[in-house]
């Protein structure tokens, strides 16, 4: 094995190879830990607030296509004009470098900030460029992978960015949860299955995960669902279909949609040329097309309620201050959240963690769907709710509002510190309607 990958303890430039080593830093001395943690802290927020939308691609088990969905997905937001990061923190297995063909690539460090690599229109970060062999292998524990992916984090230049498409080794192991700590703020997953039952059963331990980690789902995919025959395009389920979006009715979470077996993705994926950038017009590129949408549509619906196109919105700055809306009755969190008759509004310092703000806002009349572009309109970044139906949550998710379901019966205000500190337990989505 290649030191660079079992001893590296602190950061060094690109060497004679031009790879590089972005090591874990060393323990600083006691007097100064705090200080250098804060420090630490301000660089992670700072580089992460100037990336709009931090999206997760998980799976329960490898093989499923993960990695592919998560080039793909990048590529497609890239297409349609967005500016896009795609980070690799799938140590153990980095196939990234592969799927875009830059297994030849290495990082430069410059003063303590790492380059990405630019491919197919976006800013590209993976564990294999690090590497100094292809197949060499990477023995770390958890600690040192948290401490490789907060680099990755705060080290790299990402610049500004729409969306960073974080691809995620299958599981829930230690790579998922050092970004879900790491990233406070991180606006979703999407789940990445195939039909077959005995995978499905390992996303749904994916979904619980989201959910202890009040991370929104932003939904599940079914990849090789049914065979894209390459001569007329015509989709023949060859297996059995369906049981990601059954998975995703069943744990109320949205289904974005599925995507064929079709041999020119494979191929698109060991050639190293993304599939949806040179495949743009088949049934299996169209697929890709409507699982994206919703996560297109996180931007659009952002900016469509950016306070100089809804003046009579009274929005936070997203940079310093967040906006948790909670459904109330006589004081407290009410069960109904479709049927509620008031929101308590509370603005709060994401940093301090201080309220700087409470209201209350009568709901408007009750008509399916309007809450969440309501909500939106009023600059809802957060929902915190006893129970919410998988229709709404989806909208929420569609404009960008993470939503938190299963909380207690309490006061607003509690709600919202025990969210901010990470304390917050929620149980079952009580009410779904
Ligand atoms: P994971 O990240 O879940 O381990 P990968 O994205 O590496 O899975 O995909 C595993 C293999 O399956 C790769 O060879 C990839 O090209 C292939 N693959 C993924 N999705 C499809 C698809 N829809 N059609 C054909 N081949 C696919």
């Amino acid at each position: 094995m290649d030191p660079c990958t079992s001893k590296c303890q602190t950061p060094r430039t690109a060497g004679p190879t031009g790879k590089a080593c972005i090591g874990v830093a060393k323990a600083p001395s006691a007097d100064t830990a705090t200080d250098a943690a804060a420090l630490e802290q301000q660089q992670l927020h700072d580089r992460l607030q100037k990336i709009r939308f931090k999206i997760l691609v998980m799976s329960g088990k490898g093989g499923v296509g993960k990695s592919t969905v998560a080039v793909n997905l990048a590529v497609a937001l890239a297409l349609a004009g967005r500016r896009v990061g795609l980070l690799d923190v799938d140590i153990h297995g980095p196939s990234i470098p592969t799927m875009l063909r830059l297994e030849d690539a290495g990082v430069q460090v410059t003063d303590g900030v790492v380059q990405p690599v630019d491919a197919a229109g976006m800013k590209v970060m993976s564990i294999g460029f690090l590497l100094q062999h292809r197949n060499d292998a990477v023995i770390w524990r958890g600690p040192m992978k948290m401490g490789v992916i907060k680099q990755f984090l705060k080290d790299v230049e990402w610049g500004e960015l729409d969306y960073l498409i974080i691809d995620s080794p299958p599981g829930t192991g230690d790579e998922p949860l050092s970004v879900c700590q790491l990233i406070e703020d991180a606006d979703g997953a999407v789940i990445v299955t195939t039909p077959q039952d005995v995978a499905t059963a390992d996303v749904r331990r994916s979904i619980s995960f989201c959910r202890q980690l009040s991370l929104p789902v932003l939904g599940v995919i079914e990849n090789m669902s049914g065979f894209a025959c390459p001569k007329c395009g015509e989709v023949t389920d060859i297996f059995k279909t369906g049981g990601g979006e059954r998975l995703a009715t069943e744990m109320r979470v949205p289904f974005l949609g599925r995507i064929p077996i079709d041999p020119a993705v494979g191929a698109a994926c060991d050639a190293g040329t993304p599939f949806m950038y040179h495949h743009n017009s088949t049934v299996t590129a169209k697929a890709f097309g409507c699982v994206v949408a919703p996560i297109l549509a996180l931007a659009e619906c952002d900016e469509a309620a950016a306070p100089e196109q809804a003046p009579q919105a009274d929005h936070p700055s997203k940079e310093k201050s967040m906006r948790i809306v909670i459904p109330v009755a006589n004081g407290r969190l009410t069960m109904h959240f479709g049927h509620c008759e008031a929101f308590a509004v509370i603005d709060v310092d994401p940093q301090t963690k201080a309220v700087l703000k409470q209201e209350i806002l009568t709901a408007p009349e009750h008509q399916p769907g309007l809450l969440p572009r309501w909500l939106a309109e009023r600059g809802a970044q957060v929902v915190i709710a006893g129970g919410m139906g998988q229709r709404a949550q989806g909208l929420f998710a569609e404009s960008g509002i993470k939503v938190v379901v299963g909380a207690p019966a309490e006061a607003p205000e509690a709600l919202v510190r025990t969210y901010l500190d990470g304390t917050l337990k929620t149980g079952d989505n009580v009410c779904s309607h």
